[in-house]
């Protein structure tokens, strides 16, 4: 029987499960534009209230990968492995992921989008340093994954063309939020990059993009199991977001930070989630011993040495060169910079991740639609992390701007964002959950 866009659209209104060939009816048919904007909306919000099950989302996120190009990676000669943020305020493990765990012997093709909201991407902060190029051709990826071991950059037009589609759709119609089409969204991409492993960065708490943590462990295991149903080996691990990740929020000054992380310095929040991934990426990869990463079982393939013995920092010298960047230039400083103070003495308290990623949104780091500019200067500098003891009228955040007329905007994104009391406030664990 021939399959009707309207059937596939009410089998999900009504709470059905779709047939294999209704869902390739629909990826293929959404994505070659012979199903309207107006049915794939309703399909999505459909899929939004009635959920679906596994098989289903895995032929969906199939259909996906099939709607374009996959990336062949067997003539690099290491074993692939990549990592995936769902976002945060201050993430810029990335940077210092990519060439660390290429460092420890692994290749990591990192194929990114760029940020929409008030979570920055990585393609954005690396652009602030000079001369550093986004767009490779397919041949360049696999040679400086062989040369180098990293690469970061675009994703090409033709890496599924149906999730492009699709989720420009779910951001103008309220369907981003849906698990099955978050998970079949980030999945696709990884998948038809050809990774042979992949760890899963799934951040929780007012700065992530799913705060609560059932949400965001459902995330997580969605993705895992699809990941394995693809034959990609996957782990997750739920990391925080409540406050923002080191000290640095914005583009170039996140670069200069994931620099000093490089270096062997860096904040201790940042180091401590950079390597449990690193770990488990080298794992995954086949280069940590059955032991545990403390104990590797190949020479070298432990994250804290190569973060400590400079052979990270290395890595990325060679990768930021390979695209054209220049990796000892200064980069510049916003001109307006601006204090934000304690209003009592104290601890500090809470340093919210949301509030702080909208004000640096504001001040001209982020984006609102994908064809906008962002400043590569602009940002914040958290001069204190909850825990910190602070005193009155001392600061707690430097803003960085490159227009101070932008300033008011990203102060009232920060009413109610500090909070400082005689108590410091209760630890909290940066790595949450693991998901394999
Ligand atoms: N990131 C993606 O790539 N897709 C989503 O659906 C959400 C976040």
């Amino acid at each position: 029987m021939a399959t009707d866009v309207l059937d596939v659209i009410r089998t999900k209104r009504d709470g059905g499960r779709l047939s294999d060939e209704q869902v390739r009816f629909f990826v293929e048919g959404y994505t070659a534009g012979t199903i309207a904007d107006e049915q794939a909306a309703a399909l999505c919000m459909a899929i939004l209230l009635r959920d679906m099950a596994p098989d289903e989302l895995a032929t969906w996120t199939q259909a996906m990968i099939d709607s374009g190009e996959r990336l062949d990676l067997s003539s690099v000669a290491r074993p692939t492995v990549d990592k995936h943020s769902t976002g945060g305020v201050g993430d810029k493990v990335s940077l210092v992921l990519a060439p660390l765990v290429a460092a420890c012997g692994a290749a990591v093709p990192q194929l990114s989008g760029r940020g929409l909201g008030h979570t920055g991407g990585t393609l954005d902060k690396l652009e602030a340093i000079p001369g550093w190029q986004a767009t490779l051709r397919t041949e360049r990826v696999v040679g400086q994954l062989r040369d180098v071991g990293a690469v970061i950059c675009a994703a090409s037009e033709t890496l599924c063309p149906a999730d492009r589609k699709l989720y420009a759709l779910r951001d103008v119609t309220a369907t981003v939020e849906a698990i099955p089409l978050i998970a079949s969204s980030i999945m696709s991409k990884k998948i038809a990059e050809g990774t042979e492993s992949l760890v899963l960065d799934v951040k929780v708490g007012s700065g992530a993009f799913l705060p609560e943590l059932d949400r965001a462990r459902r995330l997580a295991e969605t993705m895992v199991s699809l990941g394995q149903a693809h034959g990609v080996r996957t782990v997750a691990l739920i990391t925080d977001m409540e406050s923002p990740l080191g000290r640095a929020c914005g583009n170039g000054l996140e670069v200069t930070e994931s620099v000093e992380t490089l270096r062997g310095g860096g904040p201790t929040d940042l180091v401590e989630v950079t390597l449990a991934l690193a770990r488990e990426m080298v794992v995954l990869a086949g280069l940590g011993g059955p032991g545990g990463p403390d104990t590797p079982d190949i020479p070298g393939a432990d994250p804290a040495a190569a973060l400590a013995d400079g052979r990270a920092f290395a890595v990325w010298d060679a990768m930021i060169r390979a695209q054209g960047g220049d990796p000892s230039a200064r980069l510049a400083l916003a001109p307006v910079q601006h204090e934000v103070t304690a209003p009592t003495g104290g601890y500090l308290r809470r340093l919210d991740a949301r509030a702080v990623g909208v004000a640096v949104w504001r001040l001209g780091a982020g984006r609102s639609r994908k064809e906008d500019p962002v400043s590569p200067t602009a940002g914040a500098l958290c001069v204190r992390k909850p825990g910190d003891r602070v005193a009155a009228g001392e600061p707690v955040l430097v803003l960085h701007a490159d227009d101070p007329a932008r300033l008011d905007g990203a102060l009232a994104a920060l009413g109610g964002a500090i909070e400082v009391g005689p108590e410091p406030p209760e630890p909290r664990p940066l790595i949450v959950d693991r998901i394999a």
